[in-house]
């Protein structure tokens, strides 16, 4: 690290924020941000936390949570539209921030902050409805309730790719239903992180009912999944880290939940709007540069359109303009981090070499050193090949021939992911039938495999979930649990 000192642009280094104290974590070790875009620039330091350092933010997560618990939820919900309030104010800085850690565009991190105040004054509101039932009993006189109260501390650990919302839509339910939380961001974008504890902070919130550890999962992760003190883990992230997550949250007996990866399939019908098709399929393809768990990163395409189609599809493609996503026209940004580079770089090859058909894109772009990655069409792909199969996580799409919906259909399901699927089709009767068949939690009719509301539930099935769903009022049965109350009110 010594060897960047006294280098002008190193301004700031971001600090954990444990018992509602901005602090340096134990290890003395700083982790170095630098732009996707343009490398050479460095964005500032974040600590690198220990076991010790997580330990002591989730003993100070349950002195807090009595307190917590106390506060009602009408209270709690105040605090959460004072958060939307200012996490408003501040879109511009804290998604500037993003952008230049994690390379996604301006206009999409700003999105992303306006989209974490409305998921704010959603669960603030959840504040002020039922926290229970009232059932019959058997027994004269009796008064028999469910009442849903708040599981204790909740682990917090999120991916890079969403640096904003992710956190916001597991902290916000996770807060007004009663839990504190300590909160492990992915490392790449730490800076943004510690933005987005400030608002909570600045909000009003207690101290110790949010927590930021950052660091590397590797080292902490472990901790916060199995910590006695801890009584539940959210995760978004891979399957990899997610599965070792389950494994250790079964063993020690926490309750969790896992958003993981997808490899969404479109499928386009030939009485389909190709105009329309076209477009989503590359919006859904190459927004935020394909880095989304929800891209569309696959399309079956009636053989008696697929020409036209793909003549459609390279005409969009062609009209995405790649640079930096600070700058205003971009319609691309790079990808995230030199690993993301060298791992999409590899699929292109990969897509290559197993002989499909490069239609549009597949190379890379040298401005200003960034990561940047055309975006990349491959044509007449095959179910077997590696770009069909795995999820990629970058600017990739891979186009395949089929005879009919009906073999569409199969070979979009015959995957491990469950996470979204859209259909393009002018045929009611398709549309509900793919509605009710495709294997995976989302689906879309005439729409892109992307796409997520406050207000409904999201989350996959198969290998890309489990779990309760995030958002809407699915949040309610991760974030609570049941305590059955019965009344025996006449004892004379
Ligand atoms: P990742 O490597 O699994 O990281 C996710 C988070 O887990 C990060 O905070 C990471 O910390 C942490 N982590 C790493 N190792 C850990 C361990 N052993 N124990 C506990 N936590 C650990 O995933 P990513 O590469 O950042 O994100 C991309 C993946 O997320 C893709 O597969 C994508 O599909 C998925 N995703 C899913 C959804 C969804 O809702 N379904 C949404 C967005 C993304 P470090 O950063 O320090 O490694
Ligand atoms: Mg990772």
């Amino acid at each position: 690290m010594n060897e960047y000192l006294g280098r002008v642009n190193i301004v700031t280094n971001y600090l954990n924020f444990i018992n509602g104290e901005w602090v340096s974590a134990s290890s003395g070790e700083k982790h170095e941000h630098f732009n996707p875009a343009n490398p050479s620039e460095s964005i500032g330091f974040t600590e690198v936390s220990t076991v010790g350092d997580v330990e002591k933010a989730i003993e100070a997560a349950k002195a807090a949570s009595a307190g917590w618990k106390a506060m009602s939820s009408v209270n709690r919900g105040e605090i959460l539209r004072k958060a939307a309030d200012i996490l408003e104010e501040r879109a511009d800085d804290i998604a500037k921030t993003a952008t230049q850690e994690m390379g996604k565009r301006f206009i999409e991190t700003k999105g992303e902050a306006l989209r974490g105040a409305s998921i704010l004054r959603y669960y603030a509101q959840e504040g002020m409805r039922k926290k229970g039932e009232v059932l019959p009993s058997a027994a004269n006189g009796t008064t028999l309730l469910a009442v849903r109260v708040p599981v204790g501390v909740v682990a917090a650990i999120t991916p890079w790719n969403f640096p904003i919302a992710i956190p916001i839509w597991k902290m916000a339910p996770a807060l007004v239903f009663g839990n504190p939380v300590v909160w492990k961001p992915g490392q790449e974008t730490g800076i943004t992180a510690t933005k987005v504890a400030k608002v909570f902070e600045d909000a009003g919130l207690p101290a110790g009912v949010l927590n930021l550890v950052l660091g590397r999962g590797s080292v902490i992760g472990d901790v916060l999944t199995t910590h006695k003190d801890v009584a539940a883990v959210t995760f978004t992230g891979s399957n990899a880290v997610g599965q070792n997550i389950a494994k250790l949250a079964t063993a020690t007996g926490k309750k969790f939940q896992l958003e993981l990866g997808g490899k969404n399939p479109a499928v386009v019908l030939e009485d389909a709007n190709l105009d329309l098709a076209a477009r989503l399929v590359v919006d859904g393809a190459m927004k935020q540069t394909g880095q989304r768990c929800t891209a569309t990163s696959r399309a079956y395409v009636e053989a008696s359109i697929y020409d036209e189609f793909v003549e459609k599809v390279i005409e969009y493609a062609d009209k995405i303009t790649i640079g930096d996503g600070l700058q205003d026209g971009i319609t691309m940004g790079p990808v995230a981090s030199k690993k993301q580079f060298d791992t999409v770089t590899g699929y292109v090859q990969k897509g290559k070499d197993e002989g499909a058909e490069l239609l549009y894109g597949g190379s890379t772009l040298d401005i200003n050193g960034g990561y940047y990655i055309e975006p990349t069409i491959f044509g007449n792909a095959t179910h077997e090949m590696s770009i069909v199969n795995e999820e990629i996580f970058g600017p990739v799409v891979a186009l395949m021939k089929v005879a009919d919906y009906d073999e569409a259909l199969q070979k979009a399901n015959d995957t491990i992911y469950g996470l979204s699927a859209a259909v393009f089709t002018d045929s009611l009767e398709k549309a509900f039938h793919f509605m009710e068949n495709s294997e995976v939690g989302m689906v879309q009719i005439n729409g892109e495999t992307g796409g997520a509301e406050p207000q409904a539930p999201f989350g996959g099935i198969k290998s890309s979930g489990q779990g309760p769903k995030e958002q809407g009022q699915s949040a309610v049965e991760f974030f609570t649990t049941n305590k059955t109350v019965t009344i025996n009110p006449y004892t004379k």
